[in-house]
Parts: structure tokens; C-alpha cells; sequence
């Protein structure tokens, strides 16, 4: 790990309101050492200078919720709601293998380095084997992403299928398993979690899964009232309003949990959030795909809970990039509210840096350029046609800034792509090995009948 400085850069600290650098950082050991304004005083002998002229220096972006593997069923399941959509989705795991998920999480993390993520959290749910999900982690790994593995479970539901439904002792004693196999977490953190309650899992599960985390000190992720049909779901067979509603008395709400998109979450149910601390991952792109709706989410920010953002999986989404996701999410208020104003481009990029970091019980490690801080840090280029003149630099970023501008990702103090080359991974060979795994898939999925 070699001591860095970047210097001459329009440093976002993510700190403060609208507050920008001209200035220079300093990372030591993998952490933020100084953040100064100006020119650096003087450099250290041996220390790699990275010279920031015409780039903002932001914290790494905070993928929040995806399934990388799913970047092999891009476009292949096209203009289907929700339940026919999982149907397909959740049948593929009787042709799924550990090598399609290897080969995935690979593509889909260079995906993400490449569009200046630097944290992913794989939100897991479908495993036929345990390997399966042993080498999602390992590809995950082999990226030196920053990376939150979320092996959530599924123990019941007519669509899915007997292959990937587990046994509440099954399915603890294998998560035990990956915990045990993975002592050294350095960037590695893990989750657990009911997948998409209550149209996959018990009640008896939902009960049993928070004492199981809180045992193991790890936070739950959990799909949460995505789409209409969930909220039908829980009213016809629970008697409850709503999904956030119905989790409550599971203690399934709570600091270190994560619902993804909260879609179709009444105001009440954003005060439930609110009181028990509970963070949402915002799925924008993936929201509007499958048609799901619109999610409250000026109301969240309106009632202070905290919201991050995901791509969701590429099977909905198409692609791995948040730059992408952050435009789409301010553009998706402004016009569901037809209120130009209702949403701002600070809170977008907040929910895309810190509110992730938060969502994920990283706040204290990543999400702000801080003194103390690991440096998962991006440079990005504006001296770029789309991105100039500047005038506000929070509104560009989110609304003219590509992922191709990204230039440089630093993880823990490891340069992991400078000048848009990546430093470890060979990406002929993971494009190669996912076409591979890709056609295989394919010919398997075609024997399937949905
Ligand atoms: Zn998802």
C-alpha cells in the first residue's frame, strides 16, 4: 500500500453542504491524513503523486444493492412486471452454478470500478449450492472492492423454486459457514437477511432472523414492499397495511438494516423507518424498469431517514453505474412531484456517498473525504465537452457526469484504476470468462419452462 498525495484537485468532502477544495489530499496506510486547501507543503520521498488538475476528488460512490451475477441476464427478460419477472429470475437457480456466479460478480465488478464505485453490497438469495455463494465473495474479493455480502434466505413461495429454499437451520448453519471461512474482514463485511418478505419467507423465519443477525453482529438486507402485489400480499394473508408495517413485529427495522427500494411505503411506515433508524437503498433505474412505482423518497428525506442509492441487479437494470442511477433519481422526483425544486443535487450525491456508508455500516470507514477515514476516493474528469463551463458543480456531477469520466478509484489506499486502465484485474480476461459462463447459462436457461 503506497502513500499517495493528490494534489490540484476540486475536492468534494461530502462533510458540509455544498462545500468544495481547491486543494490536496494526503493518504497514509490507506487512510485520509490531511485534507488541505492550496498546494501541498512539501512531498515525502517515495510517495506516488497524482496530479488532479481539471478532476473533482469525491469519495468513491456506494453501490448499495445489486446482484452482480445478473449482469450475465442483462436484457434477456424484457417488459415483464415484477412477478412474472422473479418468476424467471428465481427459476434460474435450477441452472445456475458457482462458475456463472464467479464469472458475473467479476464483470459486473470491473462494471462497477470502472463507473467509480468503490463499495458494493451484494444482496445474495439465490443458492443451490453453498458454493454458489463462496465464490460470489471470492470474485468479490479478487476486485478489492470494498464489498458488504448480504446472503439473504428464502424458505418458502410457490415461485421459488425447492433448489435455492432452505431450512432455517440450513441456511444458518451455511452463512456460519461463509462467516467462519472469512476471519480477515478488512473490506469484507456481511449481512443477513429475509429476501423478500412475505412472499419467500416464513413468519417463523422472520422471527428467527433478527435474533440470528444481532447474534452474529451482522445487519439485514431485505427487498421491502417493491411492488403493489407484496403490499397485497401482506393485507390478504397478515392483516397488516403495509410491509414495513408487517416487519415490525419481527424487530426486522432497525439501525443496521437496509430495505431495498420501500416503493410502495405509506407515510406511517416512513415514520417507522425514521424511528428505528433504518436506511433504504433508493433502485431508481430498476423501479422504473419493472414498473414498480414511484418510492417516497422526498418524503424520506423530509421525515430524515437515511436513503442510499443501488443499481439493482443488470437483469433490471441493464447496467452496474451510478451515475446513471443518481441522474435518474433526481429526475424520477422532480417529475413524479412536478416540482423542479423538490429534490437537490447534494442530497442525490449524499445518498450516493455517506447515506450508503451509513445504509451499510460503513459511516465510520467510507462515504466522506475525512481525516481518519479509509480513502476509498475517485477522481473524475471535467475537463470533459458534457462537463464544461462549470457552474454548479453538485448539479453537474449528477446530472452531466458520465462514468467514463471517472479516471481514478482508490480503495483502502490501493489504486485500483489510474487513467481509466485497471491496476490488477485483466479485463480481456474477465469479458472472455463471462462470455463463457454467459453462453453456458443461456443454453441451461433454454431447457427451463416458466
Ligand atoms: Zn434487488
Amino acid at each position: 500500500m503506497s502513500n499517495l498525495t493528490i494534489a490540484h484537485a476540486l475536492i468534494i468532502p461530502m462533510v458540509e453542504s455544498r462545500q468544495t477544495i481547491d486543494g490536496y489530499v494526503r493518504v497514509r496506510e490507506g487512510r485520509i491524513a490531511e485534507v488541505g486547501a492550496g498546494s501541498p507543503p512539501g512531498f515525502e520521498p517515495g510517495e506516488e503523486i497524482v496530479d488532479a488538475a481539471g478532476r473533482v476528488l469525491m469519495p468513491g460512490l456506494i453501490n448499495a444493492h445489486t446482484h452482480l451475477y445478473q449482469v450475465l441476464l442483462r436484457a434477456v427478460w424484457e417488459d415483464l412486471e415484477l412477478m412474472p419477472w422473479l418468476k424467471r429470475i428465481y427459476g434460474t437457480a435450477q441452472v445456475l452454478r458457482p462458475e456463472h456466479f464467479y464469472a458475473g460478480t467479476q464483470l459486473g465488478c470491473v462494471e462497477a470500478i470502472r463507473s467509480g464505485v468503490t463499495t458494493v453490497c451484494e444482496h445474495n438469495f439465490l443458492n443451490p449450492s453453498p458454493e454458489c455463494a463462496f465464490e460470489t465473495v471470492r470474485a468479490m474479493q479478487n476486485s478489492s472492492l470494498r464489498s458488504v455480502f448480504a446472503r439473504t434466505i428464502m424458505d418458502t413461495g410457490e415461485i421459488v423454486p425447492d433448489c435455492t429454499k432452505e431450512t432455517l437451520a440450513q441456511a444458518f448453519r451455511r452463512i456460519e459457514e461463509i462467516l467462519a471461512a472469512h476471519p480477515n474482514r478488512a473490506k469484507l463485511t456481511f449481512m443477513t437477511g429475509p429476501n423478500t418478505p412475505p412472499i419467500n419467507t416464513t413468519t417463523a423465519l422472520l422471527q428467527e432472523v433478527r435474533r440470528f443477525a444481532d447474534d452474529k453482529t451482522i445487519g439485514i438486507s431485505a427487498h421491502v414492499a417493491e411492488s403493489r402485489s407484496v403490499v397485497e400480499c401482506v393485507r390478504q394473508h397478515h392483516g397488516k397495511n403495509g410491509v414495513v408495517e408487517f416487519l415490525r413485529q419481527f424487530g426486522i427495522p432497525a439501525r443496521n438494516s437496509i430495505f431495498a427500494h420501500s416503493v410502495h411505503v405509506s407515510k406511517d411506515e416512513v415514520s417507522i423507518l425514521k424511528e428505528t433508524g433504518t436506511s433504504v437503498s433508493h433502485n431508481p433505474v430498476s423501479n422504473m424498469m419493472l414498473g414498480d412505482g414511484v418510492a417516497p423518497v422526498v418524503e424520506m428525506l423530509r421525515q430524515g431517514v437515511n436513503v442510499a442509492l443501488g443499481t439493482d441487479g443488470a437483469a433490471s437494470n441493464h447496467s452496474q453505474d451510478l451515475f446513471d442511477t443518481m441522474k435518474a433519481a433526481s429526475l424520477l422526483q422532480k417529475v413524479h412531484h412536478q416540482d423542479a425544486g423538490v429534490i437537490k443535487p447534494y442530497d442525490v450525491l449524499r445518498m450516493a456517498t455517506i447515506g450508503g456508508a451509513k445504509a451499510l455500516g460503513l459511516s465510520s470507514v467510507c462515504g466522506t473525504i475525512e481525516v481518519g477515514k479509509r480513502a476509498d476516493l475517485i477522481l473524475v474528469d471535467i475537463d470533459t465537452i458534457h462537463n464544461q463551463p462549470v457552474n454548479d458543480i453538485f448539479s453537474q456531477i449528477v446530472h452531466c457526469a458520465k462514468a467514463s469520466d471517472v479516471q481514478t478509484v482508490i480503495v483502502d489506499g490501493e489504486v485500483l484504476m489510474k487513467d481509466r486502465a485497471l491496476a490488477h484485474l485483466d479485463e480481456k480476461r474477465v469479458v472472455a470468462e463471462a462470455k463463457i459462463a454467459h453462453r453456458d447459462l443461456m443454453e441451461r436457461v433454454a431447457s427451463l419452462s416458466f
